[in-house]
């Protein structure tokens, strides 16, 4: 069994040597080691959006304020998981607390849309089962990411959007809140940014780089000690977003995906290009069709194909073993993850 480990080791690094990586987009080096050989007890990585991010966009104290709010929810992830608590808790409490914070863009920091409201989408998918729920288009729904659970477990669907969903939400006891809640100036004025460049430049500016080019999507996958593993992603989508649009959080082989034979994947970035290159499939597909291991499935699809399509954004994914995989092709992508012994936080490409 260990020769067996030992040649699966050899052949992946000899496979890592002989790819091409793209020169322009440097794969992150905060990525966990392949070990096959020790699956992890637990995992848990979680992201807070892709974007421009760089040391110039943000202050020490900025800088400070998201590392602290990412170690604070992989300490309530992690604190399920170490407990013997299952996946799906972990994922859902670890986004409540990104939902909650003003930093990112879902739940109560969630930016415009062009008419001046709060859409918000969110799914979630267990593993075991593929069983999965999302949400699209909720106004008043304070954890959007515990109404995807409840379309999960509690409906015979899998996506339910805008009235419909907040009626759901509502008669399954979730918080339902006042959309003045999810105000904040900040993404106000991000919107009103982004109308005056569209007044100016006479086309439709749908903003991906919202708040001052930064991102917030929020996305968690855990692996329990069951060995199941679960995908969540929660989000306001983009500024000055309109007709109803729902990106590729709410999608399930686009913005979330899980399953445990292969991994767990949360994306962040430009919708529609994630949606059209059913990005968080594809992460698993790789591994399932073509056999790599999830670091080279994960790189080969936002680090090759997506620069190729010139989708910008990144994801987090994690396998059964507990390997974790971070890679994004913007500027920086908030992140992070915790396994027993391990901690990472990172902001930009560092
Ligand atoms: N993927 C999200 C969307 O297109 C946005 C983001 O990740 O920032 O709605």
């Amino acid at each position: 069994m260990r020769n067996y480990y030992l040649v699966l080791q050899i052949c992946s690094l000899l496979w890592v040597s002989c790819d091409t990586p793209n020169p322009e987009q440097e794969p992150s080096t905060t990525e966990s080691t392949i070990t096959e050989m020790e699956p992890a007890k637990y995992a848990i990585v979680i992201h807070g959006g892709a974007g421009t991010i760089t040391r110039a966009d943000l202050t020490e104290e900025q800088d400070a304020a998201y590392r602290a709010a990412l170690n604070a929810a992989l300490d309530i992830g992690e604190e399920i998981l170490k407990n013997g608590g299952e996946a799906i808790d972990a994922v859902e409490k670890t986004i409540h607390y990104l939902e909650d914070s003003p930093l990112f863009n879902a739940g109560k920091g969630a930016v415009f849309t062009n008419e001046g409201r709060n859409e918000m989408d969110a799914s979630i998918m267990i593993g075991a089962d593929r069983m999965a729920g999302a949400v699209g288009g909720v106004s008043n729904v304070k954890h959007p990411i515990s109404a995807a659970r409840a379309v999960m477990e509690k409906s015979p669907h899998v996506l339910l959007t805008g009235k419909g969903a907040e009626q759901f939400a509502s008669d399954n006891g979730l918080e339902i809140v006042d959309p003045s809640y999810f105000y904040t100036q900040r993404r106000w004025d991000a919107l009103q940014r982004a109308k005056a460049r569209e007044a100016e430049n006479g086309t439709a500016e749908v903003e991906l780089d919202h708040d001052d080019r930064k991102k917030g999507t929020v996305g968690c996958v855990a692996l329990d000690q069951n060995g199941n593993i679960v995908a969540g992603t929660s989000t306001g989508g983009m500024t000055n977003k309109r007709w109803n649009r729902l990106g590729d959080s709410p999608i399930i082989g686009a913005g979330t995906f899980a399953d445990n034979a292969t991994c767990g994947v949360s994306c962040t970035g430009h919708g529609e290009y994630f949606i059209r290159w059913a990005v968080a499939y594809d992460v698993a597909a790789r591994m399932a069709y073509k056999e790599l291991d999830l670091s080279n499935a994960a790189r080969e699809v936002v680090n090759e194909e997506l620069v190729k399509a010139g989708g910008e954004g990144g994801l987090i994914a994690l396998d059964r073993y507990g390997n974790v995989a971070m890679p994004f092709n913007s500027e920086g992508m908030y992140r992070g993850y915790a396994k027993p012994g391990e901690r990472v936080v990172a902001t930009y490409q560092e």
